[in-house]
Order: structure tokens, then C-alpha cells, then sequence
């Protein structure tokens, strides 16, 4: 059976870390107490268990096919869908009218992460369908709602989100799909979309795609690009299916994995006849989707964060299985082998990945629940801290996602590399994260570049407050003083770096400063995560250091010792990134083409 996570991990954290059982104080909420959200999640444990896990496997071996006509997946995918919107796992979020449980994003995330550790690729259709609903729920006409909304929340419709073009990935303002007025209101789609996920498929009878065109006319750049629901086939405003939409699968691409996602080049308007239904105004297409995209870059970074969790617990468990070797002071050949989780280099390899992963998923959880605060209980300080954290929060698990399942691997060492266990394909599947949804790159561009700067810099004010908080709870615990001094040490540093980057920016320098982003995105990530780990350690000694059972003692005494792995280990690096930085390095920007 598939090891999706540690239960005892997953409530610690929703529990006593952020507190989930009081979220009911916030109306929306009031009808939800801990019985309700324990409930859901095994639900989703269950499903994710039955009929999600099992196929992992063997959706990443039969990949999606296409004879020229239709798309087939293997049927376990259609079994998994059925199953999960049942459980009516599709639009839990939603307002009760609109069929929904109002469930906390908080809860929803936890439920989420589930199927993603259980099997990415499948779980790529509801979550890809949840996002482009949710488009349409925010800035859709009542009209639109009422046409697409009931067949994507009962699963008979799907939903995609087609931005990418051939020629057009990271730089959405170049973009060159187009879209011409008709009379009756409505517009021609016309143009090329690729890499587009579930873009077609055999599992509902309808798909929507929400796909980003330039009104013909429009002003260039990003001004000119609007938002279309553009479905393959049209529906009727009852809601039934009508006449094919010009929608036509150019074809698949095969990936190196989330191989039972499909992944589809989409040709749009080529017969001149495909209908398109304009969202909200013209020219705001972008900042609709990206309103929505702070949601799915949590979602993103909780892939990250569940893949990488998946290869860590299966690789501790392989490691207290696997009789190899002895100790290097023991000599005698014919003394019994330990298992290999005895060796040092395995513990080190364990215990980077259960820093990695444990606060990958704590970061996800943390801004599920400023989801919650801004959008439920109308928290402007939590949108705002949000917007900042969003591309932390995308990029760290995505990044060290991998770098974790990189670690199973080599943990199971020759047993990692194939394809009967399952670890190669957690670092297959979980490659993909850093590169959709915006690049490592370009997420680290947005931090520097422009989400450290909104809102005058509240975003930042309100994060050291956090973290201050936290470090003067922890310092009251004795175990936790030295981990702090050295944490203090290193946030000095992140606040001078920052300081002396905003004045590089300030003053024109803006290719200087904007050089070594990616470097920057890393540090802040740390940080974050360091805190995060701090946070933990300390709730841990709060919750667990007068039980009396031995579980709790074992769980507090592996939180503390990943907290000072990560921040005596991990955080290393960052006077090295800090004089980088600050010095404003040009060893990458200055190589010339023709010196590689
Ligand atoms: C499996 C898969 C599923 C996907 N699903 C979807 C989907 O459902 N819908 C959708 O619309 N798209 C989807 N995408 C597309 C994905 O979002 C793009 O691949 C991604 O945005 C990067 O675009 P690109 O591939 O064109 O790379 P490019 O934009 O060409 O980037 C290549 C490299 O250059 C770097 N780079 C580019 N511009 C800059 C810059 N200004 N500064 C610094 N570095 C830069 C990037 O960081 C990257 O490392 C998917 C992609 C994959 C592989």
C-alpha cells in the first residue's frame, strides 16, 4: 500500500500549528468543527487510497493515447473521477447554493495534498477543473455561471487553463491567439495553445478551456489580452451539450512525467468557426487569471511538497528494510547487517528530506489558511502577506520538492533507479513543478522585482512580525535558544540584503539588482521555511513535552531534530547568497554567448 503521509504529521499541523478547529469563528465556517473537517479528510484519504494510488503506476506506463480521432486513457482515470466527485471533492469550497460544503481552503489544501501524493497525474483534471471554475465563479457573467458552472461542480464538464502558445511561454504578453467581435456579442478564437493540460480526453463529455486571446485591434503587450471561455462543444443555457465547438486536438505530448495528465496542442478557430464567450472586460484577461493563480501556485507548490513527501516516507521505509553493511567499527564479517537506515550518510539523506517536505507542506498549509483569512474573514493584512509569500510559496516546494525525491533515490540506491519501486517516478512526475506556472525563474523575477515593493513593503513588515513572534516563543524554550540565535543571525542578514537590493532598484540599478534572483528566491525561501521549522519545533514542545506516550515523545523528538538539521544544515548557505547579492555579482550576467 502506497504511503500518501504521516497522519500524525498532517493533524499536528492543521491542529496545532494553524489551528484549524478555529476557523468556525469566522461565519462562513460556523457549521465546520474538527469532527467535520477529520471527516472529509479520510474521506479524501480513502478515495485518494482506492482509487487514485493504485493506478499511479500504470497511468504513467500507458500514457494517454490519440488515434487521429479520440483520446484514450486507461479506465481507472474515469473510476478515479467518478469517485471523487461523488464526494463531491470537485467544488468543496463553494457556497452551499452552489452545491458546495464552504470547506476552509486550509482543509481543501490537506484533501489536495492527499491525491497528489497519491497519484499527481490523475489529480491534474480536478484540480486543473476546480481552477478554471473558480475563473469563471469570480469574474464570469450570471449568465456564463449558469451555462458552464453546474456541469464543471458535478464533473461532467472539466476545465483547462490554455495560455501557453508555441512561441509564447514565459513572456504571456507577447501572446498571439486571436479574437475577433461578432455582431451577436460573442467572438472567433483563432489560433495555437500548447503543453495545454487535459486539453482532451475521454473522462466528461465537455471540456472548458479559459483561454487567453488578443482582442483583433487591442492595444499590444498585456493591455490587449482578454479571457475566453471557449468549450468543446457549446452548451446550451439548459446546460446540454450542443453542436462541436472549432476546438481540434493537434496533438499529444510525451512527457517525462504526470504522464496521465494529457498534455495537448490545441488549434482553435482553424475552419474560422470557433465561438468564444468574452470574461468580464476586454484587456483584463491576465489579471483575472492571475487573481485565480495565487490559489493554483499554492496548488503548485503542494504538488512539490506531496511528491516529495511520497518519495520520503517510501525511502524510510525501504532504509529501516534493507540489510546492508555495518558499522565502519565493526569488523566482524560475519556479524548481521544492519538495515541501512543505521548509516549516518542515510540518516543525513532522511533527514533532508523530512526538512524539505514537512516544511514544504507546512508553507502550503500556512498560505491555505491566509487564503482563508483574506477571502473568508475579509483579512486584508493576510492578502497582503499572501501576495508576497505566493512566489515563495510556488518555487520552494517545487524546487526542493525534487531535490527530495532526488534524496529517495539514492537512499534505495540501484532499487531507486527502476521502475519496480516507486521513488524514480516521484522525481520524474515532481520535475515538472518548477516549470509550469511560472518558471523558478520568473517566480524569482516577481518576488524581487515586484512583490517585495507592493503595498509599500507591508507584505515584508507583516512576515518579521510572524517571525518575531515565533522566535520569542521559542527562545523561552531552552532546547530552542541556540537555533534561534543562529536563525536572528541569518534574518539580520535577509533584512540588510533586502534593504540594500530595494536601494540598487530604487536608483536605477535594475538589471544589477534583478541579476541574481533566483539566488534571492532561495534565501527568502529558507528563511521562510527556517521559521516555519521553528514554529513547529516550538508548538511541538508545547503539545507533546508532558505526554506521557511514547508516539508523542517520538514525533516531538523528530520535529526538533529536523528543525535544527534545517536551520543548522540548510541555512548554511545564506551569507554566501547574502555577499552575492549585495555585491551585486556579475560572474553570471557578464559571460558571453560565445565564451560557452
Ligand atoms: C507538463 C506541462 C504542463 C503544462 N500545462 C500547462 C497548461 O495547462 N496551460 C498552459 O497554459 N501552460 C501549460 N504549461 C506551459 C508552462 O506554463 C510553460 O512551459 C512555462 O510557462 C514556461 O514557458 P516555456 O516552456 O515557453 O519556456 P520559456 O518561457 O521559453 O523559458 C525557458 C527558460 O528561460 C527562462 N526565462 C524565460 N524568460 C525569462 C526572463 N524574462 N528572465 C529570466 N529567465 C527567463 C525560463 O525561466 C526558463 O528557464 C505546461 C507545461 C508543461 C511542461
Amino acid at each position: 500500500m502506497a504511503h500518501l503521509i504521516n497522519d500524525k504529521d498532517l493533524s499536528f499541523l492543521l491542529y496545532d500549528v494553524f489551528e484549524a478547529h478555529k476557523l468556525n469563528d469566522i461565519p462562513r465556517y460556523q457549521d465546520h468543527d474538527r469532527t467535520t473537517f477529520d471527516g472529509v479528510i479520510q474521506t479524501a484519504k480513502r478515495i485518494a487510497a482506492d482509487y487514485f494510488a493504485p493506478h499511479n503506476s500504470k497511468a504513467d506506463e500507458h500514457e494517454p493515447k490519440f488515434d487521429g480521432t479520440s483520446v484514450s486513457t486507461i479506465p481507472e482515470v474515469k473510476e478515479a473521477w467518478k469517485h471523487f466527485v461523488e464526494a463531491g471533492l470537485l467544488n468543496p469550497r463553494h457556497s452551499y447554493e452552489d452545491g458546495g460544503m464552504q470547506l476552509p481552503a486550509l482543509i481543501h489544501s490537506a484533501c489536495s495534498g492527499l491525491f497528489a501524493s497519491a497519484n499527481p497525474g490523475t489529480a491534474g483534471y480536478p484540480f486543473l477543473t476546480s481552477a478554471a471554475a473558480n475563473v469563471i465563479h469570480a469574474f464570469g457573467s450570471a449568465e456564463q455561471k449558469e451555462t458552464f458552472l453546474p456541469g464543471m461542480f458535478n464533473g461532467s464538464f472539466s476545465g483547462t487553463m490554455a495560455l501557453t502558445e508555441p512561441d509564447v511561454g514565459s513572456s504571456l504578453g507577447d501572446l498571439t491567439t486571436k479574437a475577433i467581435p461578432q455582431e451577436d456579442g460573442t467572438y472567433k478564437i483563432k489560433g495555437q495553445k500548447m503543453y495545454i493540460s487535459g486539453g482532451d480526453q475521454d473522462i466528461t463529455d465537455n471540456i472548458i478551456h479559459l483561454v487567453l486571446a488578443r482582442v483583433e485591434g487591442g492595444p499590444s503587450g498585456v493591455k490587449g489580452i482578454s479571457l475566453f471561455i471557449t468549450p468543446k462543444f457549446l452548451v446550451n443555457q439548459d446546460g446540454s451539450l450542443g453542436s462541436r465547438n472549432d476546438v481540434q486536438l493537434a496533438g499529444l505530448l510525451h512527457k517525462m512525467g504526470y504522464r496521465g495528465t494529457t498534455s495537448t496542442v490545441l488549434s482553435f478557430g482553424e475552419q474560422d468557426n470557433c465561438a468564444g464567450y468574452l470574461i468580464g472586460e476586454e484587456g483584463k484577461g491576465l489579471s483575472y487569471m492571475f487573481k485565480m493563480m495565487n490559489e493554483a501556485r499554492i496548488g503548485v507548490g503542494l504538488g512539490g511538497a506531496m511528491i516529495g513527501y511520497r518519495g520520503y516516507l517510501e525511502s524510510l521505509d525501504y532504509a529501516k528494510n534493507r540489510p546492508q553493511g555495518r558499522k565502519p567499527t565493526n569488523k566482524d564479517q560475519n556479524s548481521k547487517p544492519v538495515n541501512i537506515i543505521e548509516h549516518t550518510d542515510v540518516k543525513r539523506m532522511l533527514l533532508a528530506q523530512k526538512s524539505y517536505v514537512e516544511g514544504s507542506l507546512a508553507l502550503c498549509l500556512f498560505a491555505s489558511k491566509l487564503v482563508d483569512l483574506d477571502e473568508a474573514a475579509g483579512d486584508q493584512d493576510s492578502g497582503i502577506l499572501l501576495d508576497l509569500l505566493t512566489p515563495v510559496v510556488k518555487s520552494f516546494p517545487s524546487y526542493y520538492g525534487p531535490k527530495a525525491n532526488d534524496l529517495a533515490i539514492q537512499v534505495l540506491g540501484g532499487a531507486g533507479y527502476i521502475r519496480e519501486y516507486p521513488v524514480e517516478q516521484c522525481y520524474r512526475d515532481n520535475r515538472l513543478n518548477p516549470i509550469h506556472e511560472g518558471t523558478h525563474g520568473i517566480q524569482s523575477l516577481d518576488l524581487l522585482g515586484r512583490k517585495l515593493w507592493m503595498h509599500n513593503g507591508k507584505g515584508l513588515q507583516l512576515l518579521m512580525a510572524k517571525v518575531n513572534t515565533t522566535l520569542a516563543n521559542a527562545k523561552e524554550i531552552a532546547s530552542l535558544q541556540p537555533l534561534v540565535e543562529t536563525y536572528q543571525k541569518k534574518l539580520a542578514t535577509l533584512t540588510q540584503t533586502t534593504m540594500t537590493l530595494g536601494q540598487h532598484l530604487q536608483t536605477g540599478k535594475v538589471d544589477e539588482a534583478l541579476a541574481n534572483s533566483a539566488l534571492y528566491l532561495d534565501l527568502m525561501g529558507k528563511m521562510v521555511v527556517g521559521w516555519l521549522w521553528i514554529e513547529m519545533a516550538q508548538k511541538a514542545v508545547a503539545t507533546f513535552s508532558d505526554s506521557e506516550s511514547e508516539e508523542d515523545q517520538t514525533f516531538l523528538a523528530g520535529k526538533l531534530q529536523a528543525c535544527k538539521y534545517f536551520i543548522d544544515w540548510e541555512l548554511g548557505e545564506v551569507e554566501h547568497q547574502a555577499k552575492l547579492l549585495t555585491s551585486l555579482d556579475d560572474t553570471c550576467s557578464s559571460m558571453k554567448q560565445d565564451w560557452f
